[in-house]
């Protein structure tokens, strides 16, 4: 739902995915993220910007980084944040998404953050309260903070999108990074290259605007930024794999794989990482490549960045 108040700086009341977003509400997104970035290196991180505003942080999905570093972007803007963990809560009694949504909606909160194993389950939300709603990940549809981050973690090193030549690898079909990052680089004029074996890539991806390939050295060449996925055990219904070793043998990102991309190139992974199965443990360590940490570190920033935006 456009946002009249909001109509200069950014078009959508929610932030719900990526496909909703015009070039200028990313921008503005990622611009008000890099301000942050000292901030959160500074011995005060501490900002009044939602002083006075309560961010619920609600997870019926497991998360370890998106979990807390939504919670500390809110903190660090002065929010009073609430975590629940959904696991183990009366989501286990029957209660719905839609009973959770109007229990909370009545204390009044400012802003939701959800993540949830449906997809489309953050759309329905932001129809049944009347705060902000931020996805955290929705099944496997959307996850806009994190190609938010990875943008801006790309920025960070390479100084622009435009041009450059970018490969997502592994289980394309169960991955909201994957689908979100696709929009988001593509928007920004990349190149996108899309591999993986072809039971975990979706039939009609090349519609998107990318190129698939099943040979990760073909998909690999010449590129940038090579941008690995976790294998989502949790989605798959039926066996995908005959084995970890066969897929770490031929889609497994180790440095003979490597070498096809550019010299340069950056190695990515959203986390967690199935180190040995996905990719070779020391690449995702290496410091001269591997920017995973940067990732981590740049999310808290695009977090702070979207609550201050969406909040206000
Ligand atoms: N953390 C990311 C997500 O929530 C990636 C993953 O879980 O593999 O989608």
């Amino acid at each position: 739902m456009a946002n009249v108040n909001k109509a200069i700086k950014i078009s959508q009341k929610h932030l719900l995915g990526i496909q909703d977003l015009s070039i200028s509400d990313v921008n503005f997104i990622l611009s008000e993220a890099k301000q942050f970035i000292d901030l959160n290196k500074s011995k005060n991180k501490k900002l009044d910007v939602l002083r006075g505003k309560t961010q619920i942080n609600l997870f019926f999905e497991p998360s370890t980084r998106t979990q807390s570093s939504f919670e500390l972007a809110g903190k660090r803007l002065g929010a009073d944040v609430m975590s629940m963990n959904l696991n183990n809560s009366a989501i286990k009694k029957g209660e719905t998404l839609i009973d959770t949504a109007m229990t909370l909606n009545a204390m009044h909160p400012d802003i939701i953050v959800v993540r949830h194993q449906d997809s489309g389950a953050s759309n329905l939300l932001s129809q049944k309260v009347n705060c902000a709603v931020l996805n955290a990940g929705d099944g496997r549809r959307e996850h806009p903070t994190q190609a938010l981050l990875d943008a801006l973690t790309i920025i960070d090193r390479k100084e622009k999108i435009e041009g450059l030549k970018i490969a997502i690898c592994g289980d394309i079909v169960h991955s909201r990074v994957a689908r979100s990052n696709i929009y988001l680089l593509n928007m920004l004029g990349a190149e996108v290259n899309i591999i993986g074996p072809s039971n975990l890539m979706p039939k009609d991806i090349e519609k998107l605007g990318v190129k698939s390939f099943s040979d990760m050295k073909k998909g690999l060449k010449d590129c940038d930024i090579v941008m690995m996925l976790r294998l989502q055990n949790e989605r798959m219904t039926s066996s995908f794999l005959s084995s970890n070793r066969e897929y770490y043998e031929y889609y497994g990102l180790t440095p003979d794989k490597l070498d096809f991309a550019k010299d340069d190139a950056l190695i990515m992974h959203p986390g967690p990482m199935n180190r040995g199965i996905e990719i070779d443990t020391n690449l995702a360590d290496d410091i001269n490549k591997s920017v995973i940490k940067e990732q981590v570190e740049l999310g808290v920033a695009v977090r702070m960045a979207c609550l201050k935006i969406f909040c206000e």
